[in-house]
C-alpha cells in the first residue's frame, strides 16, 4: 500500500479505544456481583481446576512511561508484609471452596505478575509459593515476570524449585538514550546475565516485553534493539505500543521534553520491527505478539485455542482465573470481580476477614455473544457476526462501518465469516470497537488505538 493511503487510513482510525482485554472493557462495567453469587459461581466452576494470577505491586524505582498499578518503594520489608496479606485473602477462597463443595482445589497455573514480582525477597518469595504448592496440578504451569535489574540467582533457583518454567522479562528497549529518557537503565549485558540465569535453570519458554513509539526511538534505533534480541533467541515477543495517558499516569508527563512517535511515524517503527522480526522466523500474532513456532502461544494459535485476558494471550484453559492481590482481576464465564486498588483498603478488608473486592461486572447473553466475537477477531483472526444483540439501529449501523471497513480493505467475507485482512490487522481494535455498543466517541479513558 502506498505511504499517502496508510496515513490517510491512520487518520481516520486512530482514535482512544480499549485492547479488550475483556468484553465489557473495565470502564464499563455493571458494578460488583453480591460476593456470595461471586463464590457460588467459583464453587461451580472450579472443577476442572483454576489458573492463579498473583499481583506483587512493588516496584524499586519508576520506569516514566509506566501505565501499571504499582507502587514504588525501596524497602523490601513492604513485600513481606504484603505476602501475609496474600495468604489471608488465599485462605479465604480455600476456606470457602473446601466447605462448600468437599472437593479438593486443583491449581493449573500461576502467573505471577506486577509490579515487579522480584522485588520480594528471596525467602517472601519461597513463602508465597509454598502457599500453592500442595494444590497443583500434574500438568502446572509456572510463570513469572522479571525484571532483570533487580532478580538475583536466589529468585531464580526458587523458580525451578517451585517448577516455573516460562519468564517473561521487561526489556522494552536496547538503546541507552531511550532508556536514559524513560528512567529505565538496563544494558544489553544485564538481560544476557538474567536469560543465561534462566535458561541454566530450566525455562523452557522465554518472552520479551518490547514497547514501541518510545521517546527518542528512531527506525535505525527500534532496528538495533531488534538485532540484540536476536542474540537471545527467546520464544514469543510482546511489541506494545507506548499508551501515552499521561492524564492516567501523570509520570509520563516528564516524557513530554522529548519527541514521542505518534501516528504513522509509530507504526512505522512496529513495521520495522516486525520485517526484522519475520526474517528471524517469528510468526505474527493477532495484537502486537511474536512467537517461534513450537512455542504453548504459537501451539494454542495455530489450534484455534488462543485466549485473551487481562494477562493479555493465554494458553490458560481453565474457566476460571482468580486473582490475588491488589487491583487483581478475577473472571468466571459470568462474572468479573476486581479487587482494591488502593493497598490500604486491599488490608483493611482482609483484616476485617472479607474479601477486598470493589468493582465488578455480570455478564448477560449479549455480553457473551459480543465477547465471543471480539475474542475470536483478536485471537483467530477471524468470527462470525451476529447482530442479535443489538437494537436494530445499532445492528445496522455495526453493519454499515463494516461495509466501510471492507471497501478500505481492513475485512473481507469468506464463508460468511468476517475475516481481518493484513492491514486489517493495524487496525484491530477499531474493527472490535464496531461491535462494542458501551463507547461513547472519543472516550480518553482509553489510549490510542494506532
Ligand atoms: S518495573 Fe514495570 S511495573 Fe514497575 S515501574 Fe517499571 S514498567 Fe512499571
Amino acid at each position: 500500500m502506498k505511504e499517502e493511503n496508510l496515513i490517510e487510513l491512520i487518520q481516520k482510525y486512530d482514535s482512544p479505544g480499549p485492547r479488550y482485554t475483556s468484553y465489557p472493557a473495565v470502564p464499563h462495567w455493571n458494578g460488583l456481583p453480591k460476593k456470595e453469587k461471586w463464590l457460588q459461581a467459583l464453587n461451580r466452576d472450579f472443577k476442572d481446576g483454576i489458573d492463579l494470577y498473583i499481583h506483587i505491586p512493588f516496584c524499586q524505582s519508576l520506569c516514566r512511561y509506566c501505565g501499571c498499578n504499582r507502587l514504588i518503594k525501596r524497602d523490601r520489608s513492604w513485600g513481606r508484609e504484603y505476602v501475609g496479606y496474600l495468604k489471608k485473602e488465599w485462605e479465604i477462597y480455600l476456606r470457602n471452596i473446601e466447605e462448600n463443595s468437599h472437593q479438593t482445589l486443583k491449581i493449573n497455573s500461576i502467573h505471577l505478575g506486577g509490579g515487579t514480582p522480584t522485588f520480594l525477597d528471596p525467602i517472601d518469595l519461597q513463602q508465597l509459593l509454598s502457599l500453592f504448592e500442595p494444590f497443583t496440578s500434574k500438568s502446572f504451569k509456572g510463570a513469572a515476570e522479571i525484571d532483570p535489574r533487580v532478580t538475583q540467582r536466589e529468585h531464580i533457583n526458587i523458580f525451578k524449585d517451585f517448577n516455573f518454567t516460562r519468564f517473561s522479562l521487561g526489556v522494552q528497549d536496547f538503546d541507552p538514550e531511550v532508556q536514559k529518557a524513560c528512567g529505565r537503565i538496563q544494558p544489553f549485558e544485564m538481560v544476557e546475565e538474567s536469560v543465561s540465569l534462566l535458561r541454566n535453570a530450566g525455562a523452557k519458554e522465554i518472552n520479551f516485553d518490547l514497547i514501541y513509539g518510545l521517546p527518542l526511538q528512531t527506525r535505525d534505533s527500534i532496528k538495533r534493539t531488534i538485532q540484540l534480541v536476536k542474540k537471545l533467541k527467546p520464544e514469543t515477543i510482546a511489541l506494545y505500543g507506548y499508551a501515552h495517558v499521561p492524564w492516567v499516569a501523570p509520570a509520563q508527563k516528564l516524557l513530554e521534553k522529548y519527541s514521542i512517535p505518534k501516528g504513522f511515524e509509530k507504526r512505522t517503527l512496529y513495521d520495522y520491527a516486525r520485517v526484522e522480526l519475520d526474517q528471524m522466523k517469528y510468526k505474527e500474532i493477532g495484537l502486537d505478539h511474536f512467537s517461534l513456532e513450537q512455542t504453548s502461544l504459537w501451539q494454542a494459535y495455530s489450534e484455534g485455542q488462543l485466549k485473551r485476558n487481562f494477562m493479555g494471550y493465554t494458553t490458560q484453559v481453565s474457566p476460571v482465573t482468580l486473582g490475588l492481590g491488589v487491583s487483581s482481576i478475577s473472571q468466571s464465564p459470568q462474572f468479573f470481580v476486581q479487587n482494591h486498588k488502593d493497598l490500604k483498603k486491599y488490608y483493611d478488608a482482609l483484616d476485617r476477614g472479607q474479601l477486598p473486592l470493589f468493582h465488578g461486572h455480570t455478564m448477560s447473553d449479549q455480553d457473551l455473544i459480543i465477547s465471543r466475537m471480539i475474542q475470536n477477531l483478536f485471537c483467530k483472526g477471524h468470527t462470525q457476526v451476529d447482530t442479535s444483540p443489538y437494537e436494530a439501529s445499532f445492528g445496522r449501523l455495526v453493519m454499515e462501518k463494516l461495509i466501510m471497513m471492507n471497501k478500505d480493505g481492513l475485512i473481507e467475507w469468506k464463508n460468511k465469516e468476517m475475516n481481518l485482512t493484513k492491514l486489517g490487522q493495524i487496525f484491530l481494535r477499531n474493527i472490535a470497537m464496531i461491535f462494542d455498543p458501551n463507547l461513547q466517541s472519543n472516550d480518553q479513558r482509553f489510549s490510542r488505538t494506532v
